[in-house]
Order: structure tokens, then sequence, then C-alpha cells
């Protein structure tokens, strides 16, 4: 095992890896930025390096930055969280050949499924369910294009194939739109993404989101954990998440997280994982893979017992897995709320000092946040601060926990979003379960 790790993050991400590490008796350097020097896991760590100035380009994103605290602490890994470098292959690689373990998978995987053309090219030959598409990036030839539309059949969707954090995609809903469409997406693409590959794929109108937790290790070993329901998004932003998905019956669980964990083996893929799909009509359509950690894993956590932080570790000092398929077992369901420092109404963010901080607790609430009384949220980075999750052996018990959570959960001095969550949490519609991917935009009258 690791004797020192390197936490590339920072907030609750950052405290989270922190707190695994210290359970397994391994030593943490934090890394942080000038605003970030009274961070709380930077305060707990057992040293710490500030590594430049506040904004995450000089900072967090610096590779060769972050690479010298690893060496100058003499540290063994690096945790990249998520978010910052965590999908960035070329520092998955550049921590390798300099040689440290990088805690995730190899930067081929990274790089595959960072392009989405190779990442679905993959997935069609892994046997996963793709939604319907052009299987490629598209030619120049509109002809070619207005054919293999019609084919298709709209709505279509026109996405960059280096696309990410819901930009870079454009739905066209007749012939008339295609080729400006196309150019359109095109272009932005080259402009944010550095890449102008783009492809199409159906355009499914009312999906829920619903992906698949997998890990798997460097002995040809992967199992999944099951599903996550993250339908209650805004702007594509995760809002709240939930496990297990409402109406997903163990039969269809095993087929679907039996084919991600099957894809896993045959790519060679190590490290956790999380396979998005839209799922419409009984159907799951793969869309993305995330190589890293999630925000939302903490729900899988509580419902199938796995410290998921733990388990990316040992896989990544390459020992094998500690559980095999068989001994997951998903028990009763969990949901989290993302704690933003925003403003409720117009989502604007609201950094600031927090002049006082209470929060809940009681029999099934998990709290992952990096704050305290007095602490001062930056303006320069998200604006999450903080999950709070609530577990119950059933649903209606952890909708009835988080309310009761939320009542009791006090953060001043800052606006948050918490008055959304309990609108949300309070919604016929929510406690029903199973509303799409627009039902909290059309509620917010967005
Ligand atoms: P990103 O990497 O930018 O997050 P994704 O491919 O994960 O891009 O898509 C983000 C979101 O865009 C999805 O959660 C969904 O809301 C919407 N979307 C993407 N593809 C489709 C599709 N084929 N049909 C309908 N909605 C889609």
């Amino acid at each position: 095992m690791f004797k020192k790790i390197v936490i590339a993050n920072r907030g609750e991400i950052a405290l989270r890896i922190l707190r695994a590490c210290r359970e397994m008796g391994i030593k943490t350097v934090a890394i942080h930025s000038e605003a970030d020097k009274d961070l709380k896991h930077v305060l707990l760590a057992d040293e710490s390096v500030c590594i430049g100035p506040n904004p995450s380009t000089e900072s967090y994103l610096n590779i060769p930055a972050v690479i010298s605290a690893a060496e100058v602490t003499d540290a063994e890994a690096i945790h990249p969280g998520y978010g910052f470098l965590s999908e960035n292959a070329d520092f998955a690689e550049r921590v390798e050949q300099s040689g440290f373990t990088f805690i995730g998978p190899r930067s081929e995987s990274i790089r595959m499924m960072g392009d989405k053309v190779s990442a679905i090219a993959a997935m069609k030959k892994a046997n996963v369910p793709c939604v319907p598409g052009s299987d490629g990036e598209l030619g120049e030839d509109i002809h070619v294009n207005l054919e293999m539309a019609q084919k298709i059949g709209y709505p279509l969707i026109i996405k960059a194939s280096g696309g990410g954090g819901g930009r870079g995609m454009r739905v066209v809903r007749n012939e008339e739109n295609l080729a400006e469409s196309i150019a359109m997406t095109k272009a932005e693409a080259a402009a944010a993404f550095g890449n102008d590959s783009v492809y199409m794929e159906k355009y499914l109108e009312n999906p829920r989101h619903i992906e698949i937790q997998v890990i798997a290790d460097e002995h040809g070993h992967a199992i999944h954990l099951g599903e996550r329901d993250c339908s209650m998004q805004r702007r594509h932003q995760k809002v709240l998440e939930e496990a297990p998905a409402p109406g997903i019956t163990e039969k269809m669980r095993a087929d679907i997280g039996n084919r991600c964990a099957q894809a896993c083996m045959t790519m060679g893929y190590h490290g956790a994982g999380t396979f998005e799909f839209l799922y419409e009509n009984g159907e799951f359509y793969f869309i993305e893979m995330n190589t890293r950690l999630q925000v939302e894993h903490p729900v899988t956590e509580l419902v199938t017992g796995i410290d998921l932080v733990r388990e990316q570790i040992c896989v990544a000092a390459g020992l094998p897995l500690s559980y095999k398929q068989e001994d997951v077992v998903i028990s009763g369901h969990a949901i989290e709320c993302r704690i933003n420092a925003e403003d409720p109404k117009n989502f604007m963010p609201s950094p600031g000092t927090i002049t006082f901080y209470h929060m809940p607790g009681g029999p099934g609430i998990r709290v992952d946040s990096h704050l305290y009384n007095g602490y001062k949220v930056p303006p320069y980075y998200d604006s999450m601060i903080g999950k709070l999750i609530a577990y119950g052996n059933q649903r209606d018990i952890s909708i009835a926990r988080m309310c009761t959570a939320l009542d009791e959960m006090i953060i001043q001095g800052i606006k948050t979003n918490i008055p959304l969550h309990k609108d949300i949490v309070q919604d016929p519609a929510f406690i029903e379960g199973g509303s799409n991917i627009h039902y909290l935009e059309k509620k917010l009258g967005l």
C-alpha cells in the first residue's frame, strides 16, 4: 500500500479523500492555491504545499506544479478527485512518467473515453447499447449527412466529439436546419474544445439520466455497483441524485450492469468509472463514460456499503478488488442534495464568510462538506460547498430523513440552494419518482 498520497483537488472531495487515507494509515499531502490555505483538509493534512495563485489554471490545473508537489514531499501516488485534472489523459501520463501512480485508469482509457466518437465505438464493440447515430465523425458531404439523418430520424442532436460540461450540442428538428446546425456546432467545437469533430445522434425527447458505477482492478476483474438516477438537473448539471433508480428492477440492473462490467474487462479498464445512460421507454442508451470518481458516489456507497475511495486506492496500488459481483448487494435507498453557495432563485454564485454553521445528524444522515464556522467561500471555484446525503431502508424513509435534515441544516453568511432542495424533496412528482431530465427546469419555469 502507498505510504503517502497527494490530494490534487480542493473542497469536499479533497476532504473525502483525506479521510479515506487516514482510515487506511496513508499520509496525505494537500496542495492548494493561495486563497485555499484555510481549507479544512489543508489544515488536517500531514503536509501541505501552496502550488500557485487563485485562478485554477495557475494552481489546480498547473500540471508541473502538481507533479513538483509530489516530488518535494516524496509522495507515491496522486489522487485527482473529480473535475480539474481528473480526466486529463496528458496529466495521467505525466504522473506515470514522473514515477508516481495516478489513482485512476490508464491514460489510454481516459483518452479513449474523452473523445465521444471513440468512446461510442468502444462501447458498441463491447456490446453496450448506444443511441442510434452516425457511428463516427460527420464528413463534409451534406447529401451523405442528409441521408444518414433521414435514416436515424428527426429530431437529432449534433454533438462535439470533444465536448463536455453540457456544451457543444445542438438539436435539429428538421432537414432544413441540418447543414447549418452541423456547421455551427463544428465552429463552436473548434473554438471551445480545439477539435471540430462532430457526430449525430437520435435526440431522445424525455429521457431519464441513469448511470452505472463500476470499479475494476489490474487483474482483469470488474464489478458494477448498481445505478444512480441523476435526472434532477438544471442546465445539464445534476442537482439531486439517488440510488437505486425508481422503477429499475433487479433484472434490468443486472443486465445493464453486467454489460458495463464486461465492457471494462474488454477494454482493459481499471479504476472507478461511470457509464452514463439516457433511459427512455425501458431502454438504456449510452452517452458517455466518466473515468473518475463522481460527485454523487456517496449514494452508491450507502446502498452497497462499499467505500469507493478506499477501493480506488487499493486497485491503484495493484491489489485485487475486495469484492466479487455476488458480494454486491443493493440495500435500502439513498438521496444526495448538492449544496451550492448560490442564490436559490437566480442561481448567481454567493461566495463569502460563513458566519454560522450547523449540520444535521441522526440516523442515516451523512454530510460531506469542508465548511466550518468562519470559513470563507472563495469566488474562484465551483459553487458546490457540500453534499447532504440521506439513507433509509426504503425510499420514503430516505426522503423523510432528507426533509428533516434540510430543515436542521443552517448555513449563514452566504446564500445557498437549501430552499430549492426543500422544495424538490416535497414535490409530488419527485416523491412519485422517475421524473425525466427536463422536469426540474419546467418546474422552475426555465
Ligand atoms: P457532456 O459531456 O457535455 O455532459 P453528455 O453527452 O453527457 O455531454 O450529454 C449531456 C446532456 O445532454 C445529457 O444529460 C442530456 O441531457 C443531453 N443529451 C445528450 N445526448 C442526448 C440525446 N441523444 N438525446 C437527448 N438528450 C441528450
